[in-house]
């Protein structure tokens, strides 16, 4: 994958706003068109806003464990067929991909694809696997110009938000199950072949990329058939031999290491089995080898309960070592941010804050990873927000009458005979009796008189009636400006 510069990006993306501006962007076709959250998206696209939310189904595919072929990894329900028992072509050309790429021209998200809609919706736009096709070049007709493979899931550690599906030692040791090889073998590479030539990017996930044998099968006929093509991996960085070193030097490949913690005890309950210091040595290895091909490294990073705190220090170390960081969303019980309490969410949003502040933004890599960072902080206040309104719901324990709310909220009026009409016209029209929680008692006893007298004589019914059935609904005023 290129990684344009910073200001040919600006250029781009002052482009397509202009031109999207002319077009009347509102204007665009879907399912869920012009909502803010949609429209905010498009226009963080790094290559700028774009009819088409997402360019996997035409620029990508995905083959699966148990021969399953899918949009993207996070698409594990829209599948376009089956290997063996459809061909690599037959595959390509299913009815099933040309109905996602149709829906997704349109922002409908509905066919698999709850994650990114999940993740533009809290603003976590770095987050959106989506974004991640953008910069993929669009071939002819069936040809992917990105295939992803996860054929097979050999590991030799037992991370603890992990599970069997992903890590053959988890699926022995802890699952007590037994592995079952994937279907894929020399006839895939043979039916590939064709593709490869077209291809842009090939990424290799796992199990470990390095440890498992058919994925040196491709790499030869990629390095044969399509020797610029950028192989993109993700290693969990416990293993670099002379094998590997030889590889790095033919090929064009992009390494990522999975790091979760900058300490030795925590990193190594987090990816059990694995060695601290060697991960770190071989992450240099990979540097290094990065250097010479004049392709960046990642540090892949799953925010978690257990680390959120280190989260900012990761980054520093991304920065150090000008490696680009990446922010995995981990939903595993146990490990996912989202089940921590609302104070603890607020906490960690504080937190973040503060880092934001200290981090520094002087190159194109340490504002990208600084962007990433806002990104995930982003998304978790989004979190907590859901949340608190959640709690404070449940705090609404008392019943007030329509009778109790107009004595106490006339007595803020004195003698004003208009605003005194007005509410008693609003009153009327809500129910007899209402839930209300002690905050909202407090809040309503604490309005300044003049205040309210200001807004009753300065609004019309119609808004101030919109007002107070929102401070029912959310336990605030909603924000007028
Ligand atoms: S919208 Fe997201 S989940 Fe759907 S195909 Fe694109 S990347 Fe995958």
């Amino acid at each position: 994958m290129t990684f344009y510069s910073d200001t040919y990006h600006k250029i781009l993306r002052i482009q397509r706003r202009w031109l999207w501006n002319q077009l009347k962007f509102p204007l665009l076709p879907g399912k869920y068109k012009n909502t803010p959250a949609i429209r905010k998206y498009m226009f963080s696209r790094a290559t700028g806003p774009d009819p088409v939310v997402c360019h996997a189904p035409y620029r990508s595919v995905y083959f699966g464990f148990n021969g399953n072929v899918q949009p993207c990894c996070f698409n594990r329900e829209h599948l376009y067929g089956k290997y063996p028992e459809k061909s690599v072509s037959e595959i390509l050309e299913s009815p099933n991909r040309k109905k996602l790429q149709h829906a997704l021209q349109n922002q409908d998200f509905t066919y698999g694809c709850k994650h990114c809609y999940n993740q533009i919706k809290t603003g976590n736009y770095e987050g959106a696997e989506a974004r991640l096709y953008d910069g993929l070049k669009s071939n002819e007709k069936w040809y992917p110009s990105e295939m992803i493979f996860e054929l097979d899931n050999t590991c030799n550690l037992e991370c603890i938000m992990c599970e069997g599906r992903f890590s053959s030692a988890i699926l022995k040791n802890r699952e007590h199950k037994p592995y079952k090889p994937g279907p894929y073998n020399e006839k895939l590479v043979e039916q590939l072949k064709p593709y490869l030539s077209k291809l842009e990017v090939a990424k290799f996930m796992g199990g470990e990329p390095f440890l498992i044998n058919i994925h040196y099968k491709i790499w030869d006929a990629i390095l044969e058939t399509n020797p610029r093509c950028v192989i993109n991996l993700q290693t969990n960085g416990t293993v670099f031999n002379d094998k590997i070193a030889n590889l790095l030097k033919r090929g064009h490949f992009q390494i990522g290491v999975s790091i979760d913690s900058l300490q030795k005890d925590k990193f190594e309950t987090i990816r059990k089995n694995a060695v601290f210091e060697k991960v770190l040595d071989n992450l240099e290895k990979f540097i290094a080898a990065g250097k010479k091909s004049g392709h960046h490294i990642n540090i892949s990073t799953c925010p978690m309960q257990q680390n959120r705190y280190e989260i900012p220090d990761i980054l520093r170390f991304c920065n150090d070592k000008n490696v680009f960081v990446y922010f995995n969303t981990v939903y595993t019980d146990g490990f996912d941010l989202r089940e921590l309490s609302c104070k603890e969410l607020e906490e960690l949003v504080l937190y973040y804050r503060k880092s934001i502040n200290t981090l520094p933004t002087s190159n194109y890599l340490q504002r990208r990873n600084l962007k990433f960072l806002k990104s995930l902080t982003s998304q978790i206040h989004t979190w907590w927000q859901e949340k608190k309104a959640e709690h404070d719901k449940r705090l609404k324990t008392k019943t007030i009458t329509r009778n109790d709310l107009h004595a106490l909220l006339s007595g803020k009026l004195n003698d004003n005979p208009n605003a005194q009409d007005k509410l008693v016209t609003i009153i009327n029209t809500l129910p007899e009796t209402l839930l209300i929680s002690d905050h909202q008692l407090n809040h309503l006893n604490n309005i300044k008189d003049d205040e309210f007298i200001w807004e009753m004589e300065n609004n019309d019914i119609k808004t101030l009636r919109y007002i107070i059935e929102y401070f029912f609904e959310n336990q605030t005023f909603p924000d007028m400006q």
